[in-house]
């Protein structure tokens, strides 16, 4: 058995890390999964990301601080109004935040995202944040994982001592969500004048969207040069309008992974999955996350009693690919100075209230 010339080629072209073009990335799309050339390219992702992350994994750990019914309304998430999962909103009180991100930090999370739906002000997301960061560790990395915000909100995050962000433009953005693509990449940019490092992700991909979708979504997230990149899977929400669509398996997400990896070039070191498991971590992920609170892709309010993962269980996944975990702040967050921004805004800036992202 032989792998085809030209996955050879490719891989070897990232291997030097020159940046595939989009003929090429949407070649190693169309590469079945399950073939001898997928094995192949997930083999050649794992060692280029341990080169890109000089051998070392990270795990990140999520605070969902509330969750609510949200007028938003992506179809993907358990939080969207339309489909009734959650109809009454809770908030945990900042002391329980607070505990929740000092075990996260005492357990070794490398990064503390806080995470917020659609409709929880702003100003006491911010508020919160000054809070919590007053507790944590100086050298502790905060990440903001909210909606669309502001030049103001971009620099009121930076003043609340956070890092980064997560941010993305979502597969189906605009379609199954009520949020246009030209608003995410406009947040992009804020973020990037604030001085904040952007983590991205193609996300949430499921069994419908096609190789076309797949590539839109790398290209975008490669121009914006973020500290890292991935790709995710839906999680399907019971009675959710997507359901019918079913799920990808691991193996196809360990594939994108694969493939996002090669894509993003070697001077992107982070490649996240979720959820965590060992293929994805097999396939080149280098990034997982942990989760307590509330979880957009979970029904039960306390996703650590249900589809969230520990900062122990993440690490032991990587020890079980191979992977050193990090011990210290992450390194993905101080990767790069800041966002660029190539991808073209048709839109001006709007002022949407902070919401949760997956
Ligand atoms: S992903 Fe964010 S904006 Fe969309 S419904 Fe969920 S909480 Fe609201």
């Amino acid at each position: 058995m032989k792998v085809q010339n030209k996955t050879d080629y490719l891989t070897g072209k990232a291997s030097d890390n020159a940046l595939l073009n989009e003929d090429e990335i949407r070649y190693l799309l169309e590469i079945p999964y399950n073939s001898l050339d997928a094995g192949y390219i997930m083999a050649c992702a794992n060692q280029l990301t341990r080169q890109a992350c000089d051998g070392k994994a990270e795990v990140h750990a999520q605070v969902g601080m509330n969750l609510s019914p949200c007028p938003r309304n992506c179809l993907f998430c358990a939080f969207a109004e339309v489909n009734k999962i959650f109809t009454g909103k809770t908030e945990l009180p900042v002391e329980e935040v607070v505990a929740l991100a000092r075990r996260a930090e005492a357990e070794g999370a490398n990064a503390l995202f806080f995470m917020a739906t659609g409709d929880y002000p702003f100003e006491r997301y911010i508020e919160y944040s000054h809070e919590v960061r007053r507790t944590l560790k100086p050298e502790t990395v905060m990440v903001a994982n909210v909606g669309d915000f502001t030049d103001r909100g971009a620099r009121d995050l930076k003043d609340a001592g956070y890092s980064g962000i997560y941010h993305a433009v979502r597969l189906g953005e605009g379609r199954d969500t009520k949020i246009k693509p030209e608003t995410r990449l406009r947040t992009f940019e804020v973020a990037k004048d604030a001085g904040l490092k952007l983590g991205t992700c193609v996300e949430p991909v499921g069994p419908e969207h096609t190789v076309d979708e797949l590539l839109e979504k790398i290209i975008v997230g490669r121009d914006a040069n973020p500290c890292y990149s991935g790709a995710a899977r839906r999680i399907s929400i019971p009675g959710c309008d997507l359901e019918k669509f079913g799920m990808i398996n691991e193996l196809h997400m360990a594939y994108i992974v694969a493939v996002t990896r090669l894509a993003m070039g070697l001077d992107i070191i982070g490649n996240c999955t979720h959820e965590p498991n060992v293929l994805g971590a097999a396939a080149g992920a280098n990034l997982f996350w942990a989760e307590a609170g509330a979880n957009p892709r979970d029904t039960n309010a306390e996703t650590s009693e249900g589809r969230g993962l520990g900062v122990t269980v993440c690490r032991k996944l990587f020890a079980e690919a191979d992977f050193e975990v990090l011990n210290g702040p992450s390194i993905i967050y101080g990767s790069n100075d800041s966002i660029s921004l190539d991808t073209e805004i048709t839109e001006t800036a709007t002022v949407p209230a902070p919401d949760a992202e997956l």
